[in-house]
């Protein structure tokens, strides 16, 4: 039986690191992608920059050449030793862990996230982020582009859901370029695109975020339902009247400004 092909110049290969399926393990190998991602960043001495996912330190080595210091959280024990080998501490604070259970709130205040996600974690890693929004200045990922196109997705279509209610209540969504996936080793199946995430001005939050979450997750839980029936244990039919909000309309129909009002009809009915 023929030798299993390598690819001989593969520098994860090259890196002596096999990478590992189970953490979403892509590396970005694409100098001029790299490049305009950090251009993207702009990272400046002062920032507080964090990165999430460092990897073999594809962004790393371009960031930290650009700041002067530089958080890391990185779940994969091999490639902590290395980073650890391979930098200045003192410029490269790594945190070994899992990011989605990471207190990104103990890093301080105007944090710029950023990172290559880890694809099979990229939607819950979202939302744990966007609990920490009042601490963010603005955060840059690469994520799989289906997911850009939920995050970012207008009303009416098949795209839009819970993720674009959520992400587009705390923050403006930059839909930047997009990556193909032979720019990463081993290549992703899918193509992948850089969003940029910069939260919105507290004045403008206006929703009862609790009863956004609860309004939004009920609506959507069954999304070729109108939104009366998906609705009915949360709001009348005199709720929905008095909001102007059609009862057979379904749940990709409904604008933010929909939701914010239902979480605020909700809060109030709480008391
Ligand atoms: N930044 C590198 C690059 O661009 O080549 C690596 C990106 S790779 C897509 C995702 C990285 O996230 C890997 O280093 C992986 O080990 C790490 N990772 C996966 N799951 C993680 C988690 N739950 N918390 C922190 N890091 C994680």
């Amino acid at each position: 039986m023929p030798a299993p092909k390598r690819r001989p110049h593969s520098p994860s290969t090259q890196s002596g690191h096999a990478p590992r399926k189970r953490f979403g393990q892509n590396f970005l190998m694409d100098q001029g992608i790299i490049h305009a991602i950090v251009q993207a960043i702009d990272p400046l001495p002062q920032d507080a920059l964090v990165e999430i996912g460092p990897g073999l330190g594809a962004l790393t080595e371009p960031l930290l050449s650009r700041a002067g210091h530089l958080h890391v959280v990185e779940i994969d024990r091999d490639l902590i030793a290395r980073l650890r080998q391979r930098y200045d501490l003192e410029k490269l604070t790594i945190h070994a862990g899992d990011a989605l259970a990471f207190d990104f709130g103990a890093l301080g205040h105007h944090l710029r996230i950023v990172g290559n996600l880890p694809y099979n974690i990229s939607t819950p890693l979202l939302f744990h982020l966007a609990s920490f929004a009042e601490h963010i200045r603005d955060m840059h990922f690469m994520l799989q582009k289906e997911v850009v196109e939920r995050m970012t997705a207008a009303p009416g279509g098949s795209a839009y859901g819970r993720l674009s209610v959520m992400l587009q209540y705390r923050f403006y969504l930059d839909w930047l370029f997009n990556v193909p996936p032979e720019s990463f080793d081993p290549a992703p199946k899918v193509e992948s695109a850089i969003v940029r995430l910069i939260p919105k001005p507290a004045a403008l939050l206006d929703a009862d975020i609790a009863c956004l979450e609860k309004v939004v997750a009920t609506a959507f839980s069954q999304r070729r339902k109108m939104l009366r029936n998906n609705l009915k244990d949360l709001f009348s039919a005199d709720d929905l009247a008095a909001l102007a909000i059609a009862p057979d309309s379904r749940p990709e129909q409904l604008p933010l400004t929909g939701f914010i009002a239902l979480a605020n009809r909700l809060a109030g009915k709480n008391g």
